[in-house]
């Protein structure tokens, strides 16, 4: 253990966060890179431009606003991207943060990745006490998938997944619903997933950066798309809650679990507890918001003094919005410019 770690490794106990409607903030995602091996058409453009190394935060600095964060009463804390696991230190990163949860002040450890490198990883993050992750998988066709991707390969993500499960993680995947490319194949994503013991969430499109296409064409409404699994499967509703924003249903025929993410047809904002961390250490208190917070600053301008940062964490808070409100429409520019690979799914 360095010097550094010893300062942070038991954060102080302090005040537990909640915003100006009373909602206790939780639970943070913290985005560790804004780069991907991936380039998904509803995500990013085809050539994106990726932050300067300086302008990103460092494992270490990463790790102290996280246990930051733990201080203050954060008891779960998700990992994303870009993809996590192709940050440099990612590793390390997870391993200095589960000491947090061998002391019990963080309840869940966990990320979402798009799988590429899962198949090495999957045994090591099991070993560090990571219990769920969320793999993100939009077709089962290694065509659809690599158009989607703009290039990915499906039998990686495959391997990912026989990995993840060998090492006992519970995993979630994740489907963007999008009306050309994948509707028609949502009822074999969900057979998929529940066969394999997996639990299946879909997602509506988000507006969110300027992204090639045109989000319109791409949307569809997942109130749609449940009317559709329900003439083919009985979906009740369960109280199954992650403290994430989807709504769940327990499908009767295959016993697994159907998530919907309905952040344009229905919103979910009076329970939110979660607020982001980009790579460079802005605090977004809400997705649908240009509301931003500078955390590198007290950071970086006070190596060995956690309290201006802790100060700028719950000036951020104070900024959250009663709710987001998020329209996609002919010619209308994107609710927030950031792409979703800079604030993190
Ligand atoms: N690279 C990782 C992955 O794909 O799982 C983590 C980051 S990715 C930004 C997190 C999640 O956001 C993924 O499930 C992805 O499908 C979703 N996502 C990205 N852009 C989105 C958008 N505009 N609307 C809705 N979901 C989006
Ligand atoms: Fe990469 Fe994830 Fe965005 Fe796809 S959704 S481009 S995998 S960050």
């Amino acid at each position: 253990m360095t010097p550094f770690d010893a300062d942070i490794a038991t954060p102080p106990r302090t005040l537990a966060l909640a915003d100006p409607f009373g909602r206790t903030i939780d639970y943070l995602r913290v985005s560790v890179t804004d780069r991907c091996d991936l380039r998904c058409v509803y995500c990013m453009s085809e050539k994106m431009r990726f932050l300067p190394k300086p302008e990103v935060l460092t494992i270490e600095e990463l790790d102290r606003l996280c246990s930051a964060f733990i201080g203050l009463g954060t008891k779960k804390l998700r990992l994303t991207g870009g993809e996590p696991l192709v940050r440099r230190g990612f590793m390390a990163l997870v391993e200095r943060l589960s000491r947090h949860l061998r002391s019990g002040a963080l309840r869940e450890l966990t990320l979402t990745t798009n799988g590429t490198q899962l198949a090495q990883h999957a045994a090591e993050l099991a070993r560090l006490g990571v219990k769920r992750i969320n793999v993100s998988l939009d077709s089962l066709n290694p065509a659809v998938f690599a158009r989607l991707t703009r290039g990915g390969d499906l039998n990686r993500v495959l391997a990912g997944l026989d990995a993840a499960s060998a090492a006992g993680l519970k995993v979630k995947l994740n489907t963007v619903a999008l009306a050309r490319e994948n509707r028609a194949e949502i009822p074999a994503l969900l057979q998929f997933a529940h066969r394999r013991g997996f639990d299946l969430t879909l997602i509506e499109t988000m507006p969110m950066g300027e992204i090639d296409e045109d989000r319109t064409e791409q949307f569809v409404s997942l109130a749609e798309i449940k009317a559709e699994l329900a003439s083919i499967w009985t979906l009740n509703p369960a109280a199954h809650a992650t403290g994430g924003p989807a709504r769940y249903f327990r499908v009767e025929e295959t016993g697994g679990l159907l998530g919907l993410i309905t952040p344009l047809s229905e919103h979910f904002c009076e329970t939110c507890n979660r607020v982001r961390v980009t790579c460079t250490g802005t605090l977004h208190a809400c997705l649908g918001h240009d509301d931003a917070t500078d955390l590198r600053a007290p950071l970086r301008e006070h190596p060995s003094a956690d309290a201006p940062l802790i100060a700028a964490i719950r000036r951020g808070i104070a900024l959250k919005p009663e709710r987001h409100d998020f329209r996609i429409g002919m010619g209308e520019a994107p609710a927030v410019a950031r792409h979703m690979s800079t604030t993190g799914g």
